[in-house]
């Protein structure tokens, strides 16, 4: 089984808990405005890598692990190439490591999606926009498929960190906050919500592509302002849960 693999970062610290391998796949069915890697978007075929072939890069890293280290598997969006996914995952949970999947829940044949969640021991859960107008208007995608792939991880019980980029002026109010705390409501598989500061260092990246960088007028979210957006979120969202 062969993967389409954008990259691999050996040592990675923010896709996940603890230190962990993280592979970067081609091809995405979103087109977020605030994309930092168009590079992924297309299915392209460039570096065709075995499962057993990025195993062995994993493995190579299993002394750094520690207790709670592994593979994150992101995109892209993984889901496309749930087979190979499967594969890869099925490899590390052999040799014990712990297996993340990095993903909007979109794109994917159910079936395939399915079995790649029986090797699939946590989800990184980009919820991008809460309402359903705003996800179609911003990323291409809907709200309704990510809350649909929500539930079935609830389901099964698999661990999620909820993740969410602060875009001033998009999903930067209050209102959003509310919104994200109703969708959330009841899961019990969520554990950690994330919100990830907008940043602009890939407006480089579009320039070389040629493509138009759609949030260009808009400025950077301050590692500030996202604490403290964090706070008010968990303030209301353990509200919710009394
Ligand atoms: S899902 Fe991820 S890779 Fe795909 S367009 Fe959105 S941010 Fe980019």
């Amino acid at each position: 089984m062969y993967g389409l693999v954008h990259s691999f970062e050996s040592l990675g610290t923010l896709d996940g808990p603890g230190v962990r391998c993280v592979v970067f796949l081609q091809g995405c069915p979103l087109r977020c405005v605030y994309c930092h890697n168009p590079d992924t978007w297309e299915r392209l075929e460039l570096n065709r890598k075995s499962a057993k072939e990025i195993f062995q890069k994993v493995d190579r890293c299993r002394p750094y692990f520690g207790y709670n280290g592994g593979l994150t598997v992101s995109g892209g969006e993984p889901l496309l190439q749930a087979e190979f996914v499967t594969e890869l995952f099925a490899l590390c949970h052999e040799a014990g490591i712990h297996t993340a999947l990095d993903t909007s829940g979109h794109g994917g044949d159910s079936a395939l999606v399915e079995t790649l969640l029986q090797q699939t021991d946590m989800v990184l859960l980009d919820l991008k926009m809460t309402t359903e107008e705003e996800y179609r208007r911003y990323t291409g995608g809907s709200l309704q498929q990510t809350v649909a792939f929500l539930q079935q991880l609830e389901q099964k019980e698999i661990p999620v960190w909820i993740r969410q980029v602060v875009v001033p002026g998009i999903t930067d109010s209050q209102e959003n906050l509310v919104r994200l705390v109703n969708l959330l409501a009841g899961k019990q598989c969520v554990q950690k919500v994330e919100f990830l500061p907008f940043r602009k260092l890939c407006q480089e990246k579009y320039e070389r592509m040629g493509i138009p960088f759609p949030l260009s007028g808009v400025p950077e979210a301050t590692d500030a302002f996202c604490s403290e957006y964090t706070a008010r979120f968990y303030e209301l969202f353990c509200a919710s849960r009394r």
